[in-house]
């Protein structure tokens, strides 16, 4: 009984720590998905592609033409706890998705990771880190932007490759995840390509040339991400409680589904599945809807950072809000309000 024995205690090396870190942030290849693409979202991009082959087992690779990362600044882009989005001084006030410096060091840690970059002005150069790894940084040619190369997945961690699911039902769970983040980023340009053939082949998202208008640019890919009869059958939905704000569509209740599959939440941009936003949900079509149909929406809250708790957990998509009470209100009004004047045109339209 290994139990009995005293052993002494001993510091994990970088490598082991990065693949128990990865176990937390990394499932599955639509979490990996999920990392490189918020990254390249931080990193300021306004084209974002992502290939796939055996639904992401084989390889992942993300290119955008964001900020892009300096040579020297490869190897820390690799280490643990190293970041460029926050300085540490203030974990409240959260502007980017990322701000732990855990997902690339993760990924390597349990595949082959290869990171391209050309910061503006800059000298193009790449690292590769393959099972924790590192390489030496050397040259590269290409333009201001970055690519990253995920190949092997779980390699390093073959218990975790067992638990993954068919390469069809993995590949559509990318899918689900880029249009989540698609919805949340109208002024962004996206494509996910299956390069080995399966699944949706091709899908883009391209951005909508900006009229300015917020409404426009989000019903424009709302549109194509959810369908237009989605667009065509909601209404949208603008109100602020002190300082916070609820914007989107609200789909009408004729327009209802079946099941809860059409409810996109969003919190500072964050994709999240909430309980107490979706109990608000629920109060704000309780008198428009029956109890087993569930409203199609695109929600989004926007707050101070502060007043919002994304650091629940790394991959899970909760937040904790600090005037709970507040973001209920303004969701269960917002909604009703939007809604009752969208009936109240409705009957007018049809008795003028
Ligand atoms: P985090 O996003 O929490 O900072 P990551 O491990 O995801 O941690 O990334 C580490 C760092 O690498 C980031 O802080 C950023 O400076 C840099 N980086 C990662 N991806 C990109 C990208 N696509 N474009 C520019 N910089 C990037
Ligand atoms: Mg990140």
């Amino acid at each position: 009984n290994i139990r009995a024995e005293r052993a002494p205690i001993r510091q994990l090396d970088d490598a082991a720590i990065n693949r128990i870190a990865a176990g937390e942030v990394v499932e599955r290849p639509a979490s990996a998905v999920k990392e490189l693409v918020e990254n390249a979202i931080d990193a300021g991009a306004r084209r974002i592609v992502v290939e796939i082959a055996d639904g992401g087992k084989t390889l992942i690779r993300v290119a955008d033409d964001g900020c892009g990362i300096a040579p020297e600044d490869l190897p820390l882009a690799l280490s643990r706890h190293a970041t460029s989005k926050i300085d540490g001084s203030d974990l409240l006030d959260i502007h980017t998705f990322g701000f732990r410096g855990e997902a690339l060091p993760s990924l390597g840690a349990v595949g082959r990771l290869t990171i391209a970059s050309r910061a503006e002005g800059g000298e193009a150069a790449e690292i590769a880190v393959s099972g924790g790894v590192m390489a030496a940084v050397k040259p590269c040619a290409r333009e201001t932007g970055t690519t990253v190369t995920l190949r092997d997945l779980f390699f390093a961690t073959p218990a975790r490759l067992k638990f993954l699911r068919t390469d069809r039902a993995e590949a559509q769970a990318v899918g689900e995840i880029v249009r989540r983040l698609a919805m949340a980023e109208p002024a962004v340009g996206f494509t996910l390509r299956d390069v080995s053939g399966g699944g949706e082949g091709r899908v883009t998202f391209r951005a909508d040339p900006v009229t300015g208008d917020l409404f426009d640019a989000l019903r424009g890919r709302l549109g194509q991400v959810m369908g237009r009869e989605f667009t065509e059958n909601a209404v949208a939905v603008d109100a602020t409680r002190e300082g916070i704000r609820l914007t989107g569509f609200a789909g009408l209740p004729t327009y209802s589904r079946g099941s809860a599959v059409a409810q996109h939440l969003f919190v500072n941009g964050r994709p999240v599945k909430d309980r107490m936003l979706l109990g608000a949900l629920r109060g704000a079509y309780q008198d428009f809807l029956s109890r087993d149909r569930h409203p199609a929406v695109a929600l989004f809250v926007d707050c101070d950072p502060r007043a919002v708790d994304v650091n629940v957990h790394p991959a899970k998509s909760e937040v904790r809000f600090r005037e709970a009470g507040i973001v209920r209100g303004l969701i269960v009004s917002g909604l009703r309000h939007a809604l009752a004047e969208a009936g109240h045109r409705a009957s007018t339209t049809v008795a003028g």
